[in-house]
């Protein structure tokens, strides 16, 4: 085949010869090439008319020839290209709704002011959807108090838990994902059977420490009357009475703890009320120094006049933890300091000391249940490793935040920071 400019520049010259021949042949040169011009411009024009119809309406590709020829197989090529990536991208948009359709979590496509661009069925079942809520705002669809406030806010990476709209009994996890120019994905998964083998752990711990309470008491009793006997045991049975009160001291420690984590646990609201932190702190400050076993120093320094809403049964046993920890690892001649104080518009409790210290690879663990630090004495204290981890339930009940810095041989540092929307003037 010719090359497309080739074949043009053969019509070009044909159409010329023709016209020169023609001039020669009636003498008027002028008219016969202006006819031949027109006559070329007219195959253009009926080319891209061709062209024109069949870009409009579709049908067979025109037949064309010279560069006509290549500019249609161009154009239709560069068609045929687009049609074939079409149907591979509507393919590939099919395959993805199918599997999005299909995941057992409810996913919902907000628009740029929450309205619902889609759907998939699980939304249908958990949130109770329907085709005819796309469009409208989901605030409007989802009544639960905090779903708006949930909405509003940019915290992405927290979660909300809620009863489904579609079934009260069932319980669902919220999250929101932000992606592209202001679009959100909301995703609900259904936590029932989650929640539920939690509240069945949960009741087993509470039940089994409820049950040990008693025996242990018993046991104490007897051992406390065996070691006030006159005249005293025989210093064979004494020392292993001792360890005796030791231990069921020590089994009594965790159960009480496990017990008060259970309850923290479960959300049993506790009463909120103005709350005199600094006199608080003051009041187990003055119990530890009555009966701390060892003898450090213990400062106070209450710069914060103002108090906090919340339980005060929570605080104190937080408190008490932080305080107790750092009496029980502080050795005699070290120093301990409780604070009060305001900072950024919130308060700050803080326990600090310049004990022994903690390791850093020890602190991202420290309030997990049941985690202790081996001392490098050797000399354990006794502790079931729940202290810490009550005192996180506490603070996240506060809406506070427990923050721990320590090093090795210096002293260790807890601060419980709580937000300014928990801070009350007291009344005086
Ligand atoms: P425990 O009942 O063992 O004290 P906690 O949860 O209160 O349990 O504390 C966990 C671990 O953190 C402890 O085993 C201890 O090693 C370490 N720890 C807590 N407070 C202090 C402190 N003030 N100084 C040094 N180590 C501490």
């Amino acid at each position: 085949m010719l090359s497309p400019w080739r074949s043009e520049s053969y019509w070009l010259l044909w159409l010329t010869f023709v016209g020169l021949f023609a001039g020669k042949l009636t003498g008027g040169y002028l008219p016969a090439i202006g006819l031949c011009v027109l006559i070329y411009l007219g195959r253009h024009l009926a080319q891209i008319n061709r062209l024109l119809l069949w870009l409009r309406g579709g049908g067979k590709i025109p037949q064309g020839s010279g560069i006509w020829e290549e500019i249609n197989y161009l154009i239709y090529r560069l068609r045929r290209r687009n049609k074939t990536r079409k149907k591979r991208l509507l393919r590939m948009l099919e395959r993805f709704r199918t599997a999005t359709a299909a995941l057992p979590d409810a996913t919902v496509v907000l628009g740029p002011r929450d309205e619902i661009d889609w759907f998939n069925e699980a939304a249908g079942s958990l949130l109770g959807l329907r085709k005819s809520d796309l469009g409208q705002q989901v605030g409007n669809l989802v009544r639960y108090p905090r779903f708006a406030d949930f909405l509003r806010s940019s915290e992405y990476h927290s979660t909300l838990n809620m009863p489904s709209p579609a079934n009260e009994k069932n319980q669902l996890e919220i999250r929101i994902v932000p992606y592209g120019d202001d679009l959100r994905l909301l995703i609900a998964q259904d936590v029932t059977q989650l929640r539920f083998m939690e509240r069945v752990r949960s009741d087993f711990v509470a039940n089994v420490s409820h049950e040990l309470r008693t025996p242990l008491t018993v046991l104490k009793g007897y051992l406390e009357t065996l070691g006030d006997e006159h005249p005293p045991l025989p210093e064979r049975y004494g020392k292993i009475f001792r360890r005796m009160e030791e231990q069921t001291e020590r089994m009594q420690n965790l159960v009480d703890g496990l017990l008060s984590l259970t309850r923290l646990e479960s959300g049993g609201g506790s009463p909120q009320r103005e709350v005199d932190v600094g006199a608080l702190l003051r009041a187990i400050c003055e119990e530890y120094g009555l009966i701390s076993p060892t003898h450090a120093e213990l400062e106070l320094r209450l710069e914060a006049a103002a108090g906090l809403m919340g339980s005060e049964a929570e605080l104190r046993s937080a408190f008490s933890n932080l305080i107790g920890n750092a009496l029980k690892y502080t050795p005699a001649e070290g120093r301990i300091t409780v604070g009060w104080r305001e900072q950024d518009g919130g308060l700050v409790a803080e326990v600090a000391d310049n004990g022994p210290g903690i390791a850093e690879e020890h602190l991202p663990r420290l309030t997990e249940r049941f985690y202790r630090v081996e001392p490098d004495d050797g000399r354990r204290r006794g502790g079931a490793g729940l202290g810490l981890a009550i005192v996180k339930h506490v603070l996240s009940r506060h809406d506070a935040e427990l923050k721990i810095s320590s090093s090795p041989g210096k002293g260790s540092r807890f601060s419980c920071h709580f937000p300014a929307k928990r801070v009350v003037q007291l009344r005086v």
